[in-house]
């Protein structure tokens, strides 16, 4: 049996009017945020949802309910670290982390090294573990149309 295991996360959050949002534990000053039951750092919750589910153990709303008042307005970041301690828990160790931000805007060219510091950090990772890319919608679709900032992550993990 190989002692590697993959694993998938993908979250959306809606854009409203607002100030700034939070991606990937790093607060960017924008014309709007992004609604959510958390602090809705979708990059951060779907690097969550992608640890959990290669260790196979369940999803970020079945640890932190929405109906719980403890996870409203919660840090993601903290959501993050509790699930890889019990990724952690089970024996398992990050290999790598792969994800893409998809938004219009803000341009997150320029801001790509600052999170995936932001992310090495918050894991206790080497930032050579972690690749990041950022996409828009090319002006099509909910992406593309501003409606809504989605992400993507695909975590390796080994049982050591
Ligand atoms: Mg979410």
């Amino acid at each position: 049996m190989s002692p590697l295991r993959i694993g998938l996360g993908h979250d959306t959050h809606r854009l409203i009017e607002g100030t700034e949002i939070v991606l990937g534990g790093v607060r960017i000053p924008f014309d709007y945020s992004l609604a959510g039951h958390s602090d809705a750092d979708v990059l951060l919750h779907a690097i969550t949802d992608a640890l959990l589910g290669a260790a196979a153990i369940g999803d970020i709303g079945d640890l932190f309910p929405d109906g719980d008042s403890a996870n409203q307005g919660r840090s993601s970041v903290e959501m993050l670290q509790i699930a890889y301690e019990l990724v952690r828990k089970k024996g398992f160790v990050l290999v790598n982390l792969d994800c893409i931000l998809f938004a219009e805007q803000p341009r997150l060219g320029p801001l790509k090294q600052t999170i995936r510091q932001r992310l090495a950090e918050i894991l206790d990772v080497e930032p050579d573990r972690i690749g990041l890319k950022a996409k828009t919608g090319e002006k099509v679709g909910p992406i593309g149309r501003m409606e809504a900032i989605a992400a993507e992550a695909i975590t390796l993990l080994e049982k050591v």
